[in-house]
């Protein structure tokens, strides 16, 4: 693919980027390993400090950076500025907390004294995606800085200008040079970046395609990677649930992000007894939703983000009716330039069909009917990948009861499945391996060295 920034409200090119050419990345590795080997001895409390003036430039830039992210790949300027302001949330978490996270750790037994220590890896190459084009970049570079590590970011190459627009902001908060940097390569340019013996480790969001085959350059040279994939999250409304709150939740939860994020609620899975009851209510939230202009304030769903995006999408509801399920509202492609598709709701979706069974990276929702828990369970279990779930109940037992029997990462009980800089983030199954944020996250990307015995006094 071509780096360029294509605007995804009406399909043209803002303008394209040639590729950074082999002596620009030669020097970029350099920066970093030097940077790296620099940043390891820098005390905390001064990383804790770049972090805060990371912060603050965030606040600083706010509206023209949550601008370009919906000039770049069409998410609403509403939740642009939200996905901003969660970046400075996390430099200031991390700036906050992770000294307490990286501190030495001490470990006293009869026979012996022993310490923990949690030392940086070196430089870490970040492979993101494009859905939340500065959330996903921070939740992967902040805690790996602060942990005393520096960053290489090859970004989607549909977003470059925010790919940019990172790397400055580091080096306008004061970072020293070389300690966050971005490199405009295409994906073939990847498994080069993971053999070089100045990258230590990988980060990668993204397609569990793109997972698998980092992993696997990965695994030929023994070096870490965290892989964060696709998720295809079930959203179980049991019959004991509140409807009203459940459906109006399942919007958010369906919709964000015009429907593109790995932890958007894929597949809806209601018990019987109470399906007509949140049909009606989500459908009746669905209509309601403003389709339009990003930039406008009063727009709930923007364009997808690209071409392919508005083709797959429509191409999964078109097959999933096919295969014989029922459309309540939505089904084609907006009338307007762009690559908008319409807010989707289908029912009676047959088990084999296109919206079981792959992720649906767009604003369609899939409804499936239950007799009960058990089936609620053994249907959301039912796919390969297990990033998150969201169960709605009022039975603390029931919720356990999910809880325990759910293969996936992340269970969110009554509440929208979302990422927090506070509490780890990752699935297990095919949506991958590791840990992103939390003190899990921050402890992917360090070197837990052991140290035992004493020079004798
Ligand atoms: P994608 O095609 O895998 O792209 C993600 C990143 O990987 C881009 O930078 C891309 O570069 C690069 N890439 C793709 N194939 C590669 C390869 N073979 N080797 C090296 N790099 C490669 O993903 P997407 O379609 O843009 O994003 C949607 C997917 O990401 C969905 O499956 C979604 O669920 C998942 N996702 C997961 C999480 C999570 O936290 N688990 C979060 C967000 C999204 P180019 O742009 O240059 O191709």
């Amino acid at each position: 693919m071509a780096i360029a920034s294509v605007n995804p409200s009406t399909g043209l090119l803002l303008r394209a980027f040639e590729s950074h050419t082999g002596v620009f990345v030669e020097e970029a590795l350099g920066r970093a390993a030097r940077s790296a080997a620099e940043w390891r001895r820098v005390p905390l409390s001064r990383r804790a400090a770049l972090l805060t003036a990371v912060a603050i430039r965030l606040d600083t830039e706010r509206e023209t950076l949550a601008r370009l992210a919906t000039l770049e790949m069409g998410k609403t300027l509403r939740s642009a500025r939200d996905e901003v302001a969660k970046c400075a949330f996390g430099c200031r978490y991390y700036a906050a907390e992770g000294e307490l996270m990286l501190a030495t750790e001490r470990i006293t037994a009869a026979d012996f004294s022993g310490r923990i220590r949690y030392e940086p890896l070196g430089v870490i190459l970040a492979v993101m995606p494009w859905n939340f084009p500065f959330w996903q970049v921070f939740r992967a570079a902040v805690p790996a800085l602060m942990a005393g590590n520096a960053m290489v970011l090859k970004h989607a190459s549909n977003v470059p200008q925010c790919a940019l627009a990172i790397e400055q902001l580091f080096r306008e908060a004061g970072a020293p040079e070389g300690l966050f940097q971005t490199l405009l390569i295409p994906a073939s340019g990847v498994a080069a970046l993971i053999a070089d013996p100045r990258i230590a480790a990988v980060t990668v969001t993204g397609s569990e395609a793109a997972g698998r085959d980092i992993a696997s350059h990965a695994g030929r040279v023994t070096k870490k990677c965290v892989l964060e994939l696709g998720g295809s999250d079930p959203f179980i409304v049991l019959a004991d649930a509140d409807i009203e709150r459940a459906a109006q939740t399942a919007v958010t939860a369906r919709m964000l992000n015009n429907g593109q994020s790995c932890v958007c609620a894929k597949r809806f899975i209601v018990d019987h007894r109470v399906a007509d009851a949140f049909e009606a209510a989500f459908v009746s939230r669905v209509r309601a939703l403003k389709v339009g202009d990003p930039a406008d304030d009063t727009t709930d769903i923007g364009p997808l983000a690209t071409e392919q995006g508005a083709r797959d999408i429509a191409s999964q509801v078109d097959r999933t009716i096919t295969s014989g399920a029922t459309l309540l509202v939505g089904g084609s492609r907006a009338q307007r330039d762009g690559w908008f598709y319409e807010p989707t709701v289908l029912s009676n979706v047959p088990l084999d069909s296109a919206a079981a069974t792959e992720e649906t990276f767009g604003p369609a929702a899939p409804i499936f009917r239950v007799s009960g828990v058990d089936e609620a369970l053994v249907l959301a279990n039912a796919t390969p990948l297990g990033l998150g779930s969201s169960v709605w109940t009022r039975d603390a037992s029931v919720a356990e009861h999910c809880v325990s029997s759910l293969d996936v990462g992340m269970v969110f009980i009554n509440a929208l499945v979302a990422s927090d800089p506070r509490i780890p983030f990752g699935g297990v199954k095919g949506s991958g391996y590791g840990r992103e944020v939390g003190v899990h996250g921050l402890r992917e990307f360090v070197n837990v060295k052991t140290v035992r015995g004493s020079v004798a006094p």
